[in-house]
C-alpha cells in the first residue's frame, strides 16, 4: 500500500487560487489586522444573513467568547449534546459553569428535544436551569432550531448553535447562521471541516451587543470605538476596558477563508454528490445510513453509518479492516460525559444511553471534496469485505 492510496476520512481541498490568495496577503502590508479579516466577516455574515460577524482563530475560541457574552459564570449551568467534539462543553468549563448533557435523538444524533423538554422539567423543578443550551448540528444537519427556540423563550435560557459542521447547511430553506432561533452561532474552519482557514472560527449573531463583547475580549479587552473612550487624545489609542484574551484570526487564514467561502456552494454540491452514490453503492448493506431531516439540507460534513444491533463487538474489527485497507474511518463521536475529565463531575457510563449505544456501532465513511467515484466503489467493497468477515453479511 502505498501513501497515495490511502483514503482518509476527511481532509481540505486547497485550489491554486486558494494559495493565490494566500500569497498576497503575505505580501502586502498586512499580516495580523488588516482588511481581509473584515472582509471574511462581512462576506461570511453576508452569505449566512447575520448581521454581525466575530472571526477568531478556533470555533473553540468563538464558542468561549460566545458563552462569556451570554453572561456564562461560576456556578450557572450550560447543556449541551454528549456527541460532539469536547469544545462545546470545554468552553462552559472556560467560565467556571457545570456542563450537563442532554442525551441525543437516534435519527438524526442531534440533541433530542423530547430529552431536552424532560430535563427542563425536572431542572425547574430542582432550580437548576440552564443559562445556555448549545445544540449541536451533527454531521451538518440542523438541529430543530425552532422548537429549541421555543424551549428557551418558555423556560428562560439562551441558545449558542455549535454549527462547526454545519457552514453551507441549511434549516427551513434559510442558511444556518441566520441567528432566527438562537442568540449566536459558530462555526468552525479546521481543515477537515466544510471550509477552512487552517485554524479558524467565527460566531455571527445579530445582537450588536453580544458581537461588540465578543470583539472585545477577542482583542485583549481593549476598544478603539470612539464612542466607547473616555478620551480620544489621538489616533493611537485605545483603551482596555474588561480582561480579554489574544484569539485573533491573521489577515493569511481570513485570505484563506474568504478564498474557500467562495468555494462553499461547490464543496456542497460534490459533498450531496457523494452523499447519493454512497445511498446506491450501500443500499444492500445491514447498515444504518445517515437520516436527512426534510426542515433542513446538511452540509453532511461526515457519513457516519451505523452498524446493527445485534452485532455488538464488530465495529473494532471493520474499523481496524478498513484502515488495515488504506480507508481511514473515524468515530464521531466518543460520548463527552464519558471523558475521564467529565467523569470527575459524576458522570459515569449509563447516562445518555442513546449517545453511548450510538458511539458503540458508529463509524464515519470518507466523506470531503476531491473523494472520487472509484474510491467511494473501493470504500463500498472493503466494508462489504469487512462486514462479510465479521459475520454481518452473510
Ligand atoms: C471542530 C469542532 C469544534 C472546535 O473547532 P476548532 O475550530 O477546532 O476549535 C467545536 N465543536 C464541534 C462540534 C467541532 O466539530
Amino acid at each position: 500500500m502505498t501513501h497515495t492510496d490511502f483514503i482518509p476520512y476527511g481532509r481540505q481541498s486547497i485550489s491554486d487560487e486558494d494559495i493565490a490568495e494566500v500569497v498576497s496577503t503575505l505580501q502586502s502590508d498586512f499580516l495580523t489586522q488588516g482588511p481581509r479579516v473584515v472582509e471574511f466577516e462581512t462576506t461570511l455574515a453576508k452569505k449566512v444573513n447575520a448581521r454581525y460577524a466575530c472571526a477568531v482563530n478556533s470555533a473553540t475560541s468563538s464558542l468561549h467568547l460566545a458563552c462569556l457574552a451570554l453572561g456564562v459564570k461560576d456556578g450557572d449551568y450550560v447543556w449541551t449534546s454528549p456527541n460532539t467534539f469536547i469544545a462545546s462543553a470545554n468552553c462552559a468549563r472556560y467560565c467556571g459553569a457545570h456542563v450537563d448533557f442532554v442525551d441525543i435523538d437516534p435519527n438524526t444524533y442531534n440533541m433530542s428535544i423530547e430529552a431536552l423538554e424532560k430535563k427542563l422539567i425536572l431542572a425547574k423543578q430542582q432550580d437548576r436551569l440552564p443559562k445556555v443550551v448549545i445544540p449541536v448540528h451533527f454531521a451538518g444537519q440542523s438541529c430543530d432550531m425552532q422548537a429549541i427556540a421555543k424551549l428557551a423563550k418558555q423556560y428562560g435560557f439562551r441558545v449558542i448553535e455549535d454549527a462547526s459542521h454545519a457552514i453551507g447547511a441549511k434549516y427551513q430553506n434559510k442558511y444556518v447562521g441566520n441567528c432566527e432561533f438562537s442568540d449566536i452561532c459558530v462555526f468552525s474552519f479546521h481543515p477537515v471541516k466544510i471550509i477552512t482557514s487552517a485554524e479558524g472560527g467565527m460566531a455571527v449573531t445579530n445582537d450588536e451587543n453580544l458581537a461588540k463583547h465578543m470583539k472585545t475580549h477577542a482583542h485583549q479587552g481593549t476598544t478603539k470605538d470612539p464612542d466607547e473612550l473616555t478620551q480620544v487624545p489621538g489616533d493611537w489609542y485605545y483603551e482596555q476596558h474588561t480582561l480579554g484574551f489574544n484569539y485573533r484570526m491573521t489577515e493569511l487564514q481570513a485570505a484563506l477563508g474568504l478564498s474557500q467561502l467562495s468555494r462553499l456552494d461547490d464543496f456542497i454540491k460534490q459533498r450531496h454528490q457523494q452523499f447519493q452514490r454512497y445511498q446506491v453503492l450501500l443500499k444492500n448493506l445491514p447498515i444504518t445510513l445517515p437520516f436527512q431531516a426534510e426542515s433542513s439540507t446538511s452540509s453532511l460534513h461526515l457519513f457516519p453509518i451505523l452498524l446493527p444491533k445485534q452485532y455488538p463487538k464488530t465495529r473494532k474489527a471493520v474499523f481496524d479492516d478498513l484502515r488495515n485497507a488504506g480507508i481511514g474511518t473515524q468515530i464521531h463521536y466518543i460520548p463527552v460525559h464519558n471523558q475521564p475529565y467529565y467523569q470527575q463531575f459524576g458522570f459515569k457510563l449509563g447516562d445518555y444511553p442513546v449517545a453511548e449505544d450510538y458511539y458503540q456501532r458508529t463509524l464515519s465513511l470518507p466523506m470531503f471534496v476531491g473523494l472520487t467515484k472509484q474510491q467511494q466503489e473501493r470504500v463500498a467493497l472493503v466494508l462489504r469485505d469487512a462486514l462479510v468477515k465479521n459475520g454481518v453479511v452473510l
